[in-house]
């Protein structure tokens, strides 16, 4: 159970002021629950504004106060996904568009009467030939002083809040934080120099004081240190079971081609970790198209050589689908029994596999989050195969590691090319197998860098591709952050995108995006993995994906916008069959120093590990652990550069805790236990109790 002195922290959200079921999506969204959720919600900058009279005056990109009078309301067209637009113009004529995206319009309607001044806080853009304000901060009918305040804190959004309203919530947070004990040992503390808890927190939302958020980063890592080292403690003790295979099933396999080395070298690692009574807990790390199903398939055959079942996680419906096809197909000559359960099994079909794991029929179950749901028991499941940990996390493994009699092995999968110092952070202290080696006679794809005012060569370029009967992705930027959500305004420039492409290329081309419908987005994937359409367009959804070998042409619009490792994967969607392979990178404008070099880097290399290197050492500190896009980061305080500065200071605290008090018994023990609760890995004191 939680300790009670976190209780205030951990009151809903619903307990603040202001704070009524309207609001509790918008928050929700943001995973802002509980009371600690919004004193953790720290600014993500500060701004300072600048009173101008004159939009003309040369403020674009600025944060501006300006007062402007409303002179017609532009409705979103129906079935269009444009924004909201409000025209208004300043004193001496000019006009500004205010523009919304969303439900956030419903406000601006009320807000914004035509005819009556107002004064508007926000970022002055130009969107075409118009000046434009998106979601302004403020709408006042006075100037007010919090406009021009210096340094007021943005907050990330979602649709529905303001930063006034999260603002409030988060000052009310702060009021509440109450006195806990130190779990920083007392030597680092006063080393570093760093504020008390409470302190901290308060600063932190105050003003971009390093030694405050350092701190709070710092406890953010000390916490995943120490729940990871509890897991691995609890390996240690909880009994798994040796597996030996025989060999017999893997000798029938008929792969068309030798294994390479690496894979070679990674399945002897597994083998040899699965032959341990202590379950196995190792990550397979591979670019994208290095082999790592068959690594998987090997795996598995082994837990079924010992007479064990084995279990592989896809975290998607269509990557669970493409395994199961892959893997029945090569296990064919062996006898295994492949099975494939997913959320959309109903009825007889689901009854039949449930069914059959429980009397052993099943000999591999392929599938996603459905296989470790409570109604499925399997008769004796020996090794669980993650694809794409970074989707899952490790509570969830946990919760799937509890399934068998005995902890079954576990081995997760990855393409994401994390750089070795933040393996640790990423992964704890988890075994790292690396196919660091592609199959042979794999071509080089063709990378490119253009401007996108070449849109019109590139879209030619793609019309020959086509006539030649090859296939090809196209994918749209991340447009720009509207309110902290990344999501709505991605979505209309790809549905912008497809609507254009559509009138030249019709029924070959196929959208796919993370709003629609399930079924539609699987049809979609269907009709072009099956060939059917020539064309896909999509956000970055495609980012950990199908495999269509004769897709051979990926162009990636404002490619200058994707983090290295996103566009890594992107571009290995196509190089997959025996054709010359081709990847555009479109630039949206001129480019820095930095996104010179990055883009270039792409061009140079295609050694995932070495892009991830050097994408690390180009960017710095700044940005957070994976992207938030592909929602794969690891940390809501630290980031990149805190990672590396912090955490191996920060392991080592967390081991000498364990070493001096495993239990976490001790007065600091139990500090670090509130620790624990307070990131949300009390999966790692729920283990303590346990054992
Ligand atoms: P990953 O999951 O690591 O991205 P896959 O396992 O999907 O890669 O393999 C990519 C492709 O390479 C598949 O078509 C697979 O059959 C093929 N492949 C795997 N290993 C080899 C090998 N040693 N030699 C040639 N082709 C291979
Ligand atoms: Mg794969």
């Amino acid at each position: 159970m939680r300790p009670e002195a976190l209780n205030p922290l951990f009151a809903e959200v619903q307990t603040l002021e202001g704070v009524g079921p309207k609001l509790m999506k918008p928050l929700e969204k943001l995973g802002l629950t509980r009371v600690k959720d919004l004193a953790y919600h720290l600014p993500e900058r500060f701004v300072s504004r600048r009173a101008i009279a004159d939009l003309d005056e040369g403020a674009e990109g600025e944060q501006v106060i300006v007062a402007l009078t409303p002179v017609e309301h532009r409705a979103t067209r129906p079935g269009s996904r444009g924004p909201y637009r409000v025209l208004a113009q300043d004193a001496a004529g000019n006009i500004c568009a205010l523009a919304w995206f969303g439900k956030a319009a419903y406000g601006a309607k009320k807000l914004l009467p035509v005819g009556e001044k107002r004064w508007i806080a926000g970022r002055l853009d130009r969107y075409g030939d118009m000046l434009q304000i998106v979601h302004p901060d403020h709408i006042e009918v006075e100037s007010a002083a919090h406009m021009g305040r210096l340094s007021e804190p943005v907050y990330r959004l979602s649709e529905g809040l303001t930063q006034p309203r999260i603002a409030d919530f988060a000052a009310q947070a702060l009021g509440r934080l109450p006195e806990l004990p130190e779990w920083i040992e007392p030597g680092q503390l006063e080393r570093a120099g760093w504020p008390a808890w409470r302190e901290a927190l308060k600063l932190a939302h105050e003003n971009t004081e390093a030694k405050a958020r350092d701190r709070l980063a710092y406890d953010e890592l000390l916490a995943n240190s120490l729940a990871l080292l509890l897991v691995k403690a609890e390996g240690r003790r909880r009994k798994g079971q040796a597996l030996v295979g025989d060999g017999s099933l893997r000798a029938k396999l008929q792969l068309p081609f030798g294994l390479t080395g690496a894979q070679k070298r990674s399945i002897a690692e597994i083998e040899g970790d699965m032959a341990q009574e202590a379950p196995m807990l190792r990550l397979l790390q591979g670019d994208v198209g290095a082999g790592k199903t068959v690594v998987a398939l090997e795996a598995m055959l082994i837990a079924v050589e010992a007479g064990r079942q084995a279990a592989l996680l896809a975290p998607t419906e269509i990557l669970a689908r493409q395994h199961f096809e892959t893997l029945r197909r090569l296990a064919a000559p062996t006898g295994a029994e492949v099975a494939l359960l997913t959320g959309r099994a109903k009825g007889r079909e689901r009854e039949s596999i449930l069914i059959g794991l429980l009397d052993g029929s099943i000999d591999i179950l392929v599938g996603t989050h459905a296989i470790f749901q409570d109604t499925v028991a399997y008769r004796d499941l020996g090794l669980v195969v993650i694809d794409e940990q970074h989707r899952f996390g490790v509570a969830q493994r946990l919760a799937l590691a509890a399934k068998g009699r005995r902890a079954p092995h576990t081995l997760a999968m990855t393409a994401t090319p994390i750089p070795r110092s933040l393996t640790l952070a990423q992964y704890g202290e988890m075994d790292v197998s690396r196919l660091d080696e592609l199959p042979p006679g794999r071509q080089a794809i063709d990378t490119r860098v253009i401007p996108q005012e070449r849109m019109d060569e590139v879209v030619e370029g793609l019309a020959r591709h086509l006539a030649g009967g090859q296939q090809a992705y196209w994918v749209c930027p991340m447009v720009r952050e509207v309110d902290g959500n990344w999501e709505v305004a991605d979505i209309a420039a790809a549905e912008a995108r497809f609507a254009a492409l559509k009138e030249r290329f019709g029924e070959d081309v196929v959208l796919v995006h993370g709003q629609l419908r399930p079924e539609v987005k699987d049809a979609n994937m269907e009709r072009f993995a099956s060939g059917r359409a020539k064309l896909l367009v999509a956000t970055t959804v495609i980012e950990v994906g199908v495999d269509v070998p004769a897709a051979t042409l990926m162009v990636i619009e404002q490619a200058e916008r994707f983090g290295l490792a996103q566009l890594h994967q992107l571009r290995g969607r196509v190089g997959r069959g025996a054709e010359k392979s081709v990847c555009l990178l479109l630039r949206g404008g001129e480019l820095s120093e930095t996104g010179r070099a990055r883009l270039a880097l792409m061009r140079e290399t295609q050694d995932g590990f070495r892009i991830a290197e050097e994408d690390l050492a180009l960017r710095g500190g700044g940005e957070l652990l994976g992207t938030r896009q592909s929602g794969e980061a690891a940390f809501r305080i630290a980031d990149l550069e805190q990672v590396q500065r912090l955490l191996p200071a920060a392991h080592a605290d967390a081991r000498l805790l364990m070493e001096r008090d495993g239990g976490l018994t001790s007065p600091r023990g139990e500090a670090a236990r509130l620790l624990l609760y307070l990131f949300e890995r009390d999966w790692g004191v729920q283990l303590l109790r346990g054992g």
